[in-house]
């Protein structure tokens, strides 16, 4: 299937990073996300995780316990937000 430039309207083929016709360079419809983007999902996924072991810590007595559930947690919250940031800088 052929691509079109975005800017021009005009057919890209696979292999052109760069519209002939406008010069611009191709811009993907689905760009792939980013090593961050993905880190960043990857810490949100554990961190909502370790957030369902400690309330279930309290009242499951077959998981780790209650401090190091909410250490995980306090330490997970941390990363994601430093995550979050670096994403946001690099959206410019
Ligand atoms: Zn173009």
């Amino acid at each position: 299937m052929m691509d079109k430039c975005l800017d021009c309207n005009s057919t890209l083929k696979d292999d052109e990073l760069v519209c002939y016709t406008c010069g611009s360079a191709r811009r993907q419809k689905n760009p792939k996300p980013t090593m961050a983007q993905r880190g960043a999902l990857i810490v949100k996924v554990l961190f909502v995780i370790s957030g369902l072991f400690t309330v279930a810590s309290l009242f499951l007595p077959a998981t780790p316990s209650f401090t190091k559930c909410l250490a995980t947690t306090i330490i997970l919250m941390f990363v994601n937000r430093s995550a979050e940031q670096m994403v946001e800088k690099q959206k410019g």
